[in-house]
């Protein structure tokens, strides 16, 4: 028997369950099909946890608009709903006298994406903010904040739900068929097997994102783009964080670099690396230990042997391999593949908790506009 509904969100992370509550909350019938038994399993509770402020995507790329306008629309709702924050704000460090154009270069980027509340730092100034803090200079970005990651997918699918929202588990998306201008119709796996069909999909399945597209037939293959695994081990200092505020080295070729970000408990972490890798793999390998140390020693020479323990890793799902250019967020819909009612999410690395509901309601628009 096939069942019918108006929209299914495939994925409960952080976007799937943004996407659900913004369809929801526009009066749409929504349903929400999660392979796993638990929401936000995959790279939603896996990262650092940083309100981004918007500093370092190209300016007028999806990524910088939408974090810009998702950071805003983020800090409003944990206020409105009570989701555990806190606007600490970050150091972006230079350790050496080249690095100091860097910082400059990364000033004009965010003041060309709208982000105009960085200051300069001397050295001396960052360490009366920070006193074990080796720099030559930084900046200073005080809108950069911390979340509740999991405080905020509940809030996103309690709300969903009120709005009449239904979450199913355990029920992996693993084929389909798409018609043009008649909808989708999708075959769920599990241990109930069904046929959804539905006017509207949103493919919001991270890092197999783009597995799932290839699984629907009469989609366009040459519209599937090429995904790339940038894994990212994290390390948690014991004791208490020597820091109050977020400290960044600037960044490096596929990520931000080794950082220190903090959980709400004033617990810090420090990660993430880049290790590709070809399949999805959790495991934090111990060999990279002595990385993290000399990452870290860079900005905090007061780091000693044996304060780090294995933490835990996420998995970038990025459109560009080692050696090219980060990719933007791909937001893919109808005009771009030709199948109605059909929206692909490709490639939502970092900062797409940040801009969660600002590219819900793009999705939301589109969604509501075919
Ligand atoms: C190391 C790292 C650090 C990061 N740090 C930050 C940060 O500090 N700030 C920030 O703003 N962003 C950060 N990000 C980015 C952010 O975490 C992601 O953009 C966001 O979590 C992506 O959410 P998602 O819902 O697209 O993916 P996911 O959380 O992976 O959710 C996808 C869901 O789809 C489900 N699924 C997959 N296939 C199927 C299927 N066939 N059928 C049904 N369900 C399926 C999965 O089980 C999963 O639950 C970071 C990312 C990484 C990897």
């Amino acid at each position: 028997m096939t069942e019918s509904v108006d929209c299914v969100v495939i994925g409960a992370g952080v976007i799937g369950l943004a996407c659900a509550r913004t369809l929801a909350l526009a009066g749409r019938e929504v349903i929400v099909l999660e392979a796993a038994g638990a929401i936000g399993t995959e790279t939603s509770s896996r990262n650092s946890e940083v309100i981004h402020a918007g500093i370092y995507y190209p300016p007028g790329s999806v990524k910088a608009v939408l974090c810009v306008q998702g950071k805003e629309l983020l800090y409003a709702y944990c206020e409105a709903h009570n989701v555990a924050h806190r606007r600490c704000g970050k150091l972006i460090v230079a350790t050496s006298p080249a690095q100091i154009e860097t910082l400059h270069k990364i000033l004009a980027q965010a003041t060309a994406n709208g982000v105009h509340d960085l200051k300069l730092l001397t050295a001396e100034e960052a360490r009366a903010m920070e006193p074990q803090l080796r720099c030559v200079a930084a900046l200073h970005s005080p809108s950069t904040g911390i979340i509740d990651s999991h405080g905020l997918m509940l809030a996103y699918q309690g709300e969903a739900e009120d709005h009449g929202a239904m979450l199913a588990l355990h029920s992996p998306v693993i084929g389909g068929t798409t018609q043009r201008g008649a909808g989708i119709t999708l075959e769920v796996g599990g241990a109930e097997p069904m046929t959804i069909s539905a006017r509207t999909v949103i493919n919001s399945a991270g890092l197999t994102a783009q597995r799932v597209a290839a699984a629907l037939q009469g989609f366009p293959p040459d519209k599937v783009p090429p995904c790339h695994y940038a894994k990212g081990n994290y390390y948690a200092l014991g004791g208490r964080s020597p820091f109050r505020h977020l400290i960044y080295p600037v960044p490096e070729a596929a990520g931000l670099g080794v950082h220190l970000t903090l959980d709400m408990a004033g617990q810090a972490r420090f990660g993430p690396d880049v290790e590709w890798i070809a399949k999805i793999d959790y495991d934090v390998d111990l060999r990279r230990a002595d990385g993290f140390y000399r990452a870290i020693r860079d900005y905090w020479p007061g780091l000693k042997d044996g304060q780090l323990a294995p933490g835990y890793a996420g998995i970038r799902p990025k459109l560009g391999g080692p050696d090219q250019a980060a990719g933007d967020f791909l937001i893919q819909g109808p005009d771009v593949h030709g199948v109605g009612g059909l929206v692909n999410l490709f490639g939502i690395e970092s900062p797409g908790l940040t801009a969660s509901l600002a590219l819900a309601k793009h999705v939301a628009q589109i969604a509501c506009s075919t």
